[in-house]
């Protein structure tokens, strides 16, 4: 089992090599905006732990197993991000996909994918949970405004 630090690695790591033929240290650490030191820290664990294999000064390698992982890690934080768009949430979207992400487990990341696909496929059902959410949050909006509301 991964920390959810190493996962983002990871999950990085493959979203990279989807764009790059070649995936070096300096490059991770951009995308996460983290230091060197950081990146070769965490790539030495996830080599030590077979998830890629990585030598200092040379190019990161994911294992064919472990593509599989972060096929599954940067699909994973698109489920989320979509559900979140789904749901309407006033919330900072990437962020809050990136808290979620680590504490739920498969069969939900499952479960919300397919709920997503739903909506997607179902816009009349969609478009009713929008009515719905629009309405309740104008009463909410109406009530603090209303004198009687009282937190
Ligand atoms: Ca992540």
């Amino acid at each position: 089992m991964l920390s959810p630090s190493l996962e983002d690695y990871l999950e990085e790591i493959y979203r990279f090599s989807l764009t790059n033929d070649v995936v070096r240290v300096s490059d991770i650490a951009a995308c996460l905006n983290v230091s060197l030191p950081s990146v070769t820290n965490a790539l030495r664990k996830l080599n030590s732990e077979k998830y890629l294999t990585y030598k200092k000064y040379r190019e990161v390698v994911l294992t064919a197993k472990r593509r599989k992982l972060g096929y599954f890690l940067v699909e994973r934080n698109s489920i989320l991000r979509n559900f979140l768009k789904v749901l309407g949430s006033d919330c900072n979207i990437a962020a809050e996909a990136e808290a979620m992400e680590h504490y739920l487990t498969r069969p939900t990341i499952r479960a919300v994918e397919y709920l997503v696909n739903f909506m997607h496929e179902n816009p009349e059902c969609y478009e009713k949970f929008r009515d719905y959410t629009e309405k309740r949050k104008n009463n909410i909006t109406a009530l603090i405004k209303s004198e009687s509301y009282q937190p």
